[in-house]
């Protein structure tokens, strides 16, 4: 119970940093990193090297901060309700892209017409925090299916991977800051993602086996329109 309450008081003080500052920081990175790709190619070989030892120490900084914050602004806090196919079109550019890149697909069962009650970039966020550890965790032959349907007046989105799967010990740290089991991972993904979710009146569960995939279950109230 103890480390429960310290866990979420650190959770929180990392969050509402990262959430004031994370947003402002993308841009200067950005522009540094054009300058230093520029100096690079007008470089010796030795300079070019530390050159992208800088870049991709900076791409690094990107990560933490898309991890974090993808699409918010602090000041944007407003709830409305949301359409669950809607956001799940509006995010394909950018998720169906990654997917192929790794040699996998994404399969899309939603109907029009499910609403439920929040920030749409902060769900927008989730469902890329979630989609982007599917794919990250492919193996061969990758898929992700993603579905929603209302039941009980609440609805439910399913995020489902055949991908390496979780050990049974490590699900119970998913959501920890800084739990990764990636060599270029953050750990804040998923701990952000609970936040948003807890924000949202919603729950969120993990089923997973090793080599077999993932399945995400969240569930929210169902708002009627
Ligand atoms: P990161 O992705 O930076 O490692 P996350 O908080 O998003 O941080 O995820 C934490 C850890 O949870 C991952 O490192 C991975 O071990 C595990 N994990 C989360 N989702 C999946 C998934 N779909 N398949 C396999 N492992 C997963
Ligand atoms: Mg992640």
């Amino acid at each position: 119970y103890n480390h429960q309450l310290q866990l979420s008081e650190r959770t929180e003080i990392i969050s509402s940093l990262a959430a004031s500052v994370a947003h402002e920081v993308r841009n200067p990175l950005q522009v540094t990193r054009g300058f230093l790709q520029l100096m690079g190619s007008r470089s010796d070989e030795k300079d070019k090297e530390y050159m992208n030892i800088a870049i991709e120490e900076l791409d690094r900084a990107s990560v933490i901060i898309t991890d974090f914050l993808t699409f918010s602004k602090p000041q944007l806090e407003e709830f409305v309700d949301i359409d669950v196919s809607q956001v799940i079109k509006q995010i394909e550019g950018i998720i169906m892209p990654l997917a192929t890149l790794q040699g996998g697909r994404i399969i899309v069962s939603v109907p029009a017409g499910l609403y439920i009650r929040g920030n749409i970039s902060k769900f927008k966020q989730v469902m890329i925090n979630l989609i982007k550890n599917g794919i990250e965790a492919f193996e061969d032959d990758g898929e992700i299916q993603i579905r929603a349907y209302d039941k009980d007046s609440k609805v439910y989105v399913h995020i489902k991977d055949n991908g390496q799967g979780i050990e049974a010990a490590e699900l119970l740290k998913l959501g920890e800051p800084y739990f990764t089991t990636k060599t270029k991972g953050t750990g804040l993904g998923l701990m952000v993602t609970f936040r948003i979710i807890e924000a949202m009146q919603g729950k969120m569960e993990f089923e997973s086996e090793k080599h077999k995939g993932t399945e995400v279950t969240m569930s929210f109230p169902k708002v009627k329109h």
